[in-house]
């Protein structure tokens, strides 16, 4: 039975737990714990089998720059993200961050969590998967390197063996000048309403040279859809008239064909994404 007979491992090097997680591919890595006990409505709240916690590996908390990218150790907390990465986070990261909501869940929740969680894509994705994200990936006596876009499978499926464990978080960064992100609900505890949107572009002398948007609904995907994306790269600003309500009927199209589940809330606050869009693309 779960939770009666829980061992609970804590390593203090990053050696160790991979030692501990080899040797116990089936125990859980408990870093913030939110996700892991957010949901739990018991008094008594229900372990889940043996657990590792990893709050005490100070090498999976590092933060460091460097010219090309941001890299960042799965055990960092949001709050000591926001803090730490206050001049260099680009702004639709910080502000996303900042939307998790209470604030007190972000000096836990950490980004290793955030991206682990198995069944639910939490608003972070919106932005990073935009952003070429990569992830390493460790177990004992080896590494690898997975971009974020695929470590989740056409099912939404986590492709993290049992024996390894996230432990950097690497963010180049981009030519973006102009970022949006928003978000409506919560998905951790309100999956219905929760739709989160984020677009990054590019614009030099009134042309949008690269321009990448993407929307999350909570459930198992965050969509991005580069057809969609193609329809803006290319075009002068400001968009006429006539060219912002060409593309927002083909958004519409696009919306209708989706496969993503989307309650009528959703559907609603997405169309309401795409003209708030471009509105801001028009004179
Ligand atoms: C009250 C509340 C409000 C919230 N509000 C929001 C919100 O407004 N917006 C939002 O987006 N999210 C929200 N969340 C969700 C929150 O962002 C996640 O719970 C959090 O990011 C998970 O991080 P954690 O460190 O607590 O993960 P944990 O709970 O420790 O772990 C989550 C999962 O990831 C695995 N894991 C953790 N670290 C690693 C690692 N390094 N390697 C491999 N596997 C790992 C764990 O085994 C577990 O399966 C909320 C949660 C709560 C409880």
């Amino acid at each position: 039975m779960q939770g009666i007979y829980s061992h609970i491992f804590s390593p203090s090097t990053l050696n160790e737990l991979l030692t501990i997680k080899n040797q116990n591919p089936d125990a859980v890595i408990w870093s913030g714990g939110t996700g892991l006990m957010g949901k739990q409505k018991r008094k008594i709240p229900v372990l889940p089998g043996n657990i590792i916690q990893i709050s005490k590996i100070m090498e999976l908390k590092k933060i460091r720059r460097t010219e090309r990218y941001l890299e960042i150790g799965a055990g960092a907390s949001i709050n000591k993200i926001l803090n730490v990465g206050q001049h260099v986070l680009p702004n639709a990261l910080a502000q996303a961050m900042k939307l998790i909501k209470p604030s007190t869940i972000r000096n836990m929740a950490t980004l290793g969590g955030h991206l682990c969680m198995p069944d639910i894509r939490l608003n972070l994705f919106s932005v990073m998967i935009l952003m070429d994200v990569s992830l390493e990936l460790k177990k004992a006596g080896g590494s690898r390197w997975i971009q974020l876009n695929r470590f989740f499978n056409k099912n939404g499926e986590i492709q993290l063996k049992n024996t390894e464990i996230l432990t950097r978080i690497r963010i180049p960064f981009g030519n973006w000048n102009w970022e949006l992100f928003k978000s409506d609900g919560n998905p951790f505890s309100d999956a219905g309403h929760a739709i989160s949107f984020c677009v990054l572009a590019e614009i030099q002398k009134g042309i949008i040279n690269n321009y990448r948007m993407a929307i999350g609904n909570a459930g198992k995907h965050t969509v991005r859809n580069i057809e969609m994306e193609s329809l803006l790269i290319g075009k002068k600003l400001p968009l006429s008239v006539k060219e912002s309500t060409s593309v927002m009927e083909k958004y519409k199209e696009w919306l209708k064909s989706q496969t993503m589940e989307l309650s009528p809330f959703q559907r609603d606050r997405t169309i309401r994404f795409f003209y708030w869009i471009l509105k801001e693309l028009l004179p």
